[in-house]
């Protein structure tokens, strides 16, 4: 499948939001703002899902 520039700049704008949540979870085990961090990142995953979905049936590029 052909993505476009658009596509790729959403899912790294959230795979680095992502990231970033994991990365404070795993420094800070064990305490409710890291399991905070794994929740939103949990969300964050749905929300890219949903996001590059609406692209993609919207984008004339993609597909
Ligand atoms: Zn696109």
């Amino acid at each position: 499948m052909k993505t476009c520039h658009r596509f790729t700049s959403i899912k790294s704008g959230f795979e680095q939001d992502v990231r970033v949540l994991r990365g404070h979870a795993k420094r800070h085990q064990g305490s409710a703002s890291a399991k905070t961090s794994t929740t939103t990142a949990a969300s964050l995953k749905r929300n890219m899902a949903r996001a590059l979905n609406r692209h993609l049936e919207r984008c004339p590029e993609c597909g």
